[in-house]
């Protein structure tokens, strides 16, 4: 089931649904995008009409943070947040179990080379066919790589808007695979960012733990979310 927020659709899954939606679009014979919508991404699709066709043509849109759940929560409809990272992660695992190849996008150079590492240790059987760093100009010569690689499960983590803007364009360009845009997970597998406590996650406080943990975020983080919500009171579905 889907439903609307500031005009853009969202599929309302627990988490469990939404890791078998994810599941069965591994095994379509297109190529499919899920993106993990937060309020940051609302404000985006917003003001760039080609963003907001993106997620409109996604194949799977889950609400990622808290933010969005809060949201939903206050036109009346109780949804389930699907942190991306944890998402990402049972993906990962369900592509290890069933010989699945997988390949990963995004990151400064140390970081995809420490989360492919420790990935590879945590999660027995996994195949990451293809890695790469996200500083690249040309999409085209990353496309080609992927190619030859032939993955079944990309993950891309070059933050937004640039990683739904990468997914959307391969679309016309890879074989049939799963593609999911995951932010800056790869800084936590890396062990460079730390994730909140688990006592954070579950209270739905994770943006908290971030912006004090990281107070240079503070400014741009802080305000957002309660905008966001007074936004949702305010704003006329059409
Ligand atoms: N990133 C990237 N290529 C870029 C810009 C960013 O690979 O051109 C990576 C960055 O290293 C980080 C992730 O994208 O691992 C998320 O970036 P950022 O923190 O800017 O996004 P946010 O988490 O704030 O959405």
């Amino acid at each position: 089931m889907r439903v609307s927020l500031f005009g853009i659709e969202i599929d309302k899954y627990n988490f469990e649904e939404g890791v078998k939606e994810g599941i069965n679009l591994l095994q379509s014979s297109s190529v499919s995008q899920v993106v993990t919508i937060n309020p940051e991404m609302f404000a985006q699709a917003e003001k760039d009409s080609e963003f907001k066709k993106i997620i409109d043509n996604a194949e799977l849109v889950i609400p990622d943070g808290v933010g969005v759940k809060i949201a939903l929560k206050l036109k009346g409809i109780d949804a389930s947040r699907i942190p991306g990272i944890d998402f990402a992660r049972k993906l990962l695992e369900y592509c290890a179990q069933n010989g699945l190849p997988v390949a990963i996008v995004g990151a400064k150079e140390e970081v995809i080379n420490k989360a492919v590492e420790n990935l590879k240790s945590e999660i027995e059987g996994l195949n990451i066919v293809y890695y790469r760093n996200g500083y690249f100009n040309d999409n085209n010569e990353v496309y080609k790589e992927l190619r030859n690689a032939n993955p079944k499960l990309v993950l891309v983590a070059t933050g937004s808007p640039k990683q739904e803007v990468f997914i959307y364009n391969a679309k016309n360009v890879l074989s049939p695979c799963l593609m999911v845009g995951i932010g800056g997970s790869l800084d936590v597998w890396s062990g460079t960012v730390k994730r909140a406590p688990v006592i954070f996650q579950k209270l739905g406080l994770e943006w908290l733990y971030r912006t004090l943990s990281q107070p240079e975020r503070f400014k741009r983080i802080f305000p957002a979310l309660p905008l966001f919500l007074l936004k949702v009171l305010t704003y006329k579905e059409k």
